[in-house]
C-alpha cells in the first residue's frame, strides 16, 4: 500500500502537502510541454529543409507523449490525495489529518482515539 506507507513515514499533513506539490509539478510540465509544442508549431514552416521539418515534428511527438503523461500523473495524484484528505477528518471530534496509521487503510485519533477506516 503506497499512500499507507508514505503516510506512517511521513505523517498525513506532510504527506498530502507533498502530493500537491508533485501534482502541480505535473500539472507545470503538461503546461510547459503545450506552451512548446505551440512555439514549435508557430515556427514550423514546410519551405524549411526536411530535416528541420522532422526534428520539429519529432519533438511536437515528443513534448505531445510528455504532456499526455503529465496530465494523466496530475490527475491521479489529486484524485488520490482528494480521496485521501476527504476521509482524514475524525467524525467523533473534527480533527482534520492528526492520526496515526494503525493498518495500511484504518486509522485512529490522536486528539480523542477513535477510529476508522482511511482507505477503502
Ligand atoms: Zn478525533
Amino acid at each position: 500500500m503506497e499512500p499507507a506507507d508514505s503516510i506512517i513515514r511521513l505523517g498525513f499533513r506532510k504527506w498530502y502537502e507533498r502530493q500537491l506539490i508533485e501534482g502541480h509539478a505535473w500539472f507545470v510540465t503538461c503546461f510547459l510541454c503545450m506552451v512548446a509544442i505551440a512555439a514549435v508549431l508557430e515556427e514550423l514552416s514546410f519551405r524549411g529543409p526536411l530535416p528541420r521539418i522532422l526534428a520539429f515534428g519529432v519533438f511536437v511527438f515528443a513534448a505531445g507523449l510528455v504532456g499526455c503523461y503529465a496530465w494523466l500523473r496530475y490527475q491521479r495524484i489529486m484524485t488520490a490525495a482528494e480521496r485521501l484528505g476527504d476521509q482524514a477528518t475524525c467524525a467523533a471530534c473534527g480533527t482534520y489529518g492528526r492520526f496515526t496509521m494503525l493498518s495500511a487503510s484504518s486509522v485512529r485519533c490522536r486528539k480523542c482515539a477513535s477510529e476508522w477506516r482511511l482507505v477503502d
